[in-house]
């Protein structure tokens, strides 16, 4: 039932957590004191999702422990919030050491410039927070019904005005970042604010957002943050080489429920033109919309593309005008040409270089005869300038003097550093989320199988000389999207062990979903699937024309139009 736009409906379960946490505090202490078990109570692996950690348990290791009479081996991820991606050399040194420390030895560089940890016990989360907080990074808001990290084109020093989108990412970031002291009283023994209830929450209040928040600023032509995946995002407008302003977007998300049609992913609508001064400004009115009329009652339909869909851009317009005076301009033209990133050195205006670093699956390790973790180790020490995460999980080591190249060069070469250039552009556009074995929504494997899966995948299109061919491939363990999926134009979905659904026609520059094509298929029946479609695509296809237009031109799938069309 809907009321002024408003649902009335009984709030969710989570809403009354949240509604009773006194700002996100909960029993987290006391269940961080409790030795008995690795685990946290269910009402604080909630809430501690605000504070940036995520209680996870590892699945490969649940029948053997059973077996033990044992709980399941319970640790945590901690997302680490990194606004556009940008770390200084000593910043990463220190998460190398704290990943080898406390976590998995993995550095993982998530699809949203961020970095997470994963594996972490019970009993060293509290001094690997503090020890990243030391780092002068935080974890607050990097996960949980929040704004979250803020994303922003990935290199910052590529020109001046690519310094300027970076900062109005940062800004938004500030600006919407949750107030409580309940972070620091927590992880950081500060002081406990008595009676704490009184605390104010000025922009989200006791019950925070009804969903997640992501938000997003793209500088065309490249569209490296998949800007219209976003929530809220912001396209940058040149003008005579000035940056002018930005385009707004809004109402962009990835995931669905199987079997539930009431779900869907959805492009963002561009939805007007601010000055650049403004964008902090609609960036609040923005949330404030989704904090006063998403759907608090039901948890898979409560992100800014439903309220969006139910509530109509006009209404959405006229909220913006009501709550902050804000009126949006038309829309100005724009241009995406790719969604990837510029693999090796580049050099800027200002005469730095910058290196971008292919790391497959975002998953920074040391394996044998290929020790990634190690070579960035060793830049870091000797790095001057800074390492930024890209949006496509990989690594640029960002302003190079012309002095210090050689050396950065030839620590690449040692360990053999791949920048992405000699691969497959398949492999060079493929992302794949964690899942398997620690996330516990996952019903396949991604990050550790896409590897293999895009092996075999090369061999075809070498076969039919496509291996040059930039196509987007990417893979997520279930519906929930976090590597993406629906914008890629090969889109797998994990359905169950082994089985995954088969998503074509995608665009590829990130604004057109992809369509299901085929469901539960093995890996064998991928492949079956994929190579008569390349095999036409070598032969048939038009000068220029991407994968993910080919399909649909050629009647493989129908165009995916809007997100409320995506099952049809
Ligand atoms: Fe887990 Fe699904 Fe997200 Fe992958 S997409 S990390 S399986 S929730």
């Amino acid at each position: 039932m809907e009321n002024n736009n408003k649902i009335i409906a009984p709030p969710s379960p989570i809403e009354i957590i949240k509604e009773n946490s006194n700002y996100l505090r909960g029993t987290i202490i006391e269940s961080l004191n409790n030795q008995l078990t690795g685990s946290i109570k269910e009402q604080d692996q909630v809430l501690s999702k605000f504070h940036g950690t995520y209680q996870q348990q590892d699945r490969d290791l649940d029948d053997e422990r059973k077996h033990q009479k044992l709980e399941p081996l319970y640790s945590f991820l901690i997302r680490v919030r990194v606004p556009g991606g940008i770390t200084t050399s000593a910043q990463w040194l220190a998460l190398d050491e704290l990943a080898d420390k406390y976590a998995d030895k993995t550095l993982k560089l998530t699809t949203r410039q961020a970095f997470q940890f994963h594996g972490v016990l019970k009993r060293n989360l509290k001094t690997t927070m503090q020890e990243i907080n030391k780092t002068l990074l935080d974890t607050i808001a990097a996960c949980g019904d929040v704004n979250r990290n803020v994303m922003s084109s990935a290199n910052p020093f590529e020109s001046p005005l690519h310094a300027e989108v970076a900062e109005d990412a940062k800004r938004i970031s500030a600006h919407l970042t949750p107030q409580t002291a309940a972070y620091h009283e927590i992880w950081h023994d500060g002081k406990l604010i008595e009676g704490g209830e009184k605390e104010e929450e000025p922009l989200y209040g006791k019950t925070y957002l009804p969903r997640k928040f992501k938000t997003a600023i793209a500088i065309p032509p490249r569209n490296d943050t998949d800007v219209l995946s976003n929530d809220l995002g912001f396209i940058a407008i040149i003008e005579n080489g000035q940056l002018s302003g930005y385009n707004v977007t809004v109402g962009g998300g990835m995931a669905y429920t199987f079997g539930n049609n009431n779900t869907y992913p959805r492009v963002a609508d561009v939805v007007g033109y601010i000055p650049k001064d403004k964008i902090v400004e609609v960036s609040e009115a923005v949330l404030v919309f989704q904090r006063d009329h998403g759907n608090r009652s039901d948890r898979k339909n409560a992100r800014l593309k439903y309220t969006v869909d139910r509530l109509g851009l006009d209404y959405f317009h006229s909220e913006l005008k009501r709550t902050h005076g804000i009126q949006l301009e038309v829309a100005k033209p724009y241009k995406f040409a790719t969604l990837g990133d510029k693999y090796g050195w580049s050099k800027s205006a200002d005469g730095h270089w910058h290196y971008t670093v292919f790391v497959e699956g975002g998953k920074l390790i040391d394996r044998a005869g290929y020790p990634a973790k190690t070579a960035l180790r060793e830049v870091a020490k000797s790095h001057t300038g800074s390492f930024i995460l890209t949006g496509n999980q990989n690594v640029v080591i960002a302003q190079v003097s012309e002095k210090l190249k050689p050396k950065i060069e030839s620590i690449l070469k040692k360990y053999n550093v791949i920048d992405g250039k000699s691969l497959s552009q398949l492999r060079q556009n493929s992302i794949a989320c964690a899942a398997l074995p620690l996330c516990g929504l996952a019903f396949a494997e991604a990050e550790r199988y896409l590897p293999s899966l895009v092996d075999k995948l090369d061999k075809v299109l070498e076969a039919n000389g496509l291996l040059n061919e930039p196509i987007t491939i990417r893979m997520t363990g279930c519906a929930n999207g976090c590597g993406r999926p629906f914008l890629a134009e090969i889109g797998l979905v994990g359905r169950a062990p082994g089985k995954y659904n088969l998503y074509l026609g995608a665009s590829f520059v990130g604004d057109r979903l992809n369509k299901l094509y085929k469901e539960m298929l093995s890996e064998e029946e991928i492949i079956a699937a994929l190579t008569p479609i390349l095999e036409d695509y070598a032969k048939t296809r038009d000068t220029n024309e991407h994968f993910g237009n080919f399909v649909i031109r050629k009647g493989y799938v129908k165009a995916t139009t809007e997100g409320k069309k995506f099952h049809e």
